[in-house]
């Protein structure tokens, strides 16, 4: 059996569904065609030249990134624009290039899970978790006669669907009243005249993604000019899918030892891996963030770890950090701490396509920095 590239691409949006990326980002298929056969995948961190020529140099029909590709939007993809020249590439190639990003993040497992795995960590939860599902909650008035009709679009647009259940909603009789204004073109009632009208109200749930198509619908389908209606999100609630993870080690060892743990656990950089802290503080809890971790110092901080490892950490924000008495800061490269995800995602694709697609996770280093100087630390060589 031959696998397709729609069926990695079922894989992968299965273990990193795009609903739980962010609003901003820019996941999925970037170019390929669903119905070719793919023999064939690498993973990589970025798609860069590097890649997409190891992509080509190792036969494969597909390749996987985390990150993005055409993150902000465009309009076309010439050949001598560098983004355009590598899906020109891809494509002239016979090969397809698929992004899983802040969904990868997110999701459990996820980008997190594979950099706690690679330090030796035991994952206990989120560091930030995100909503399983997000809903809104939809309420809105309307005529008796309507309101069987006003339910059909409101389901027809993605409302009232929970679980393996589809068209929920709640309703109560009830009595609406309204003033018509002058310039009002009322569907019930006159100018000027206190109107008392038999109401149903309707109450559903909706997927947060649908709240667009279903406001449409509603306001498409409700009689009045002026329909009653409100909207609320519901409240977050706790799952295992989020921003970072927390974990622990098997026991607590020195920061020193530690911060040389993580460099010994992944891929070697021109940068390194640095430390802030005492480097004898014992480190046993640990919440990491793959990729740059900066806005969750906060929250590490909050949930009383011995450390927190992630990337493209600030002077300031990392020196504010240390000096109230958080976390003991492990930063590594960007690139490094997401690098652990590629096999992961190789993983994904191996266990739902069986032995049917081969498998590779690329070795090339696409962390721009490329350069690193080590100076030693002597006496304070000017202050500022
Ligand atoms: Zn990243």
């Amino acid at each position: 059996m031959t696998a397709t590239l729609r069926d990695v691409v079922t894989a992968l949006d299965t273990a990193y569904p795009p609903a739980l990326a962010e609003s901003w980002d820019a996941v999925g298929l970037v170019c390929g065609d669903p119905d070719e056969p793919v023999a064939r995948v690498l993973v990589a961190v970025d798609p860069v030249a590097e890649t997409v020529e190891e992509a080509v140099d190792a036969g494969a029909q597909l390749l996987v990134t985390h990150h993005p590709l055409l993150l902000r939007g465009v309009h076309g993809v010439p050949a001598d624009d560098p983004k355009g020249a590598l899906v020109h590439r891809l494509i002239r190639a016979g090969a397809g290039l698929f992004c899983a990003h802040t969904n990868a993040d997110r999701a459990d497992p996820g980008v997190s899970d594979a950099l706690a795995a690679a330090l030796g960590l035991t994952v206990t939860g989120p560091l930030r978790a995100a909503s399983a599902h997000p809903l809104d909650v939809l309420a809105a008035a309307v005529p008796v006669d309507d309101a069987e009709r006003v339910l059909d679009a409101l389901a027809a647009a993605g409302a009232g669907q929970v679980g393996d259940y589809s068209h929920g909603a709640w309703t109560v009789d009830g009595t609406g009243r309204f003033v018509p204004l002058p310039g009002a073109s009322p569907t019930v009632g006159q100018l000027g005249e206190l109107q008392r009208v038999a109401e149903i109200r309707i109450e559903t749930v909706l997927p947060r993604s649908r709240r667009g198509e279903v406001l449409a619908a509603l306001l498409a389908a409700h009689p009045y000019e002026e329909p009653a209606y409100s909207l609320h999100e519901q409240a977050e609630t706790a799952s295992s899918r989020g921003l970072g993870r927390i974990g622990e080690l098997p026991a607590a060892e020195p920061l020193q030892a530690f911060t040389e743990r993580v460099a010994a656990a992944l891929p070697a950089t021109a940068w390194g891996v640095r430390a802030a802290g005492d480097p004898q503080r014992p480190i046993r809890t640990v919440a990491v963030c793959g990729g740059a971790g900066d806005s969750l110092l906060a929250t590490a901080a909050a949930a009383g770890v011995d450390a927190y490892v992630t990337g493209d950490l600030r002077h300031h924000p990392a020196s504010e950090h240390v000096e109230s008495g958080g976390p003991s800061l492990v930063d590594v490269s960007h690139w490094a701490g997401e690098w652990p995800w590629c096999e992961q995602a190789a993983s994904v694709i191996a266990d739902a396509l069986g032995g049917t697609v081969d498998l590779v996770v690329s070795q090339r280093r696409t962390d721009p920095w490329t350069i690193g100087a080590t100076q030693p630390l002597g006496g304070p060589r000017g202050e500022c």
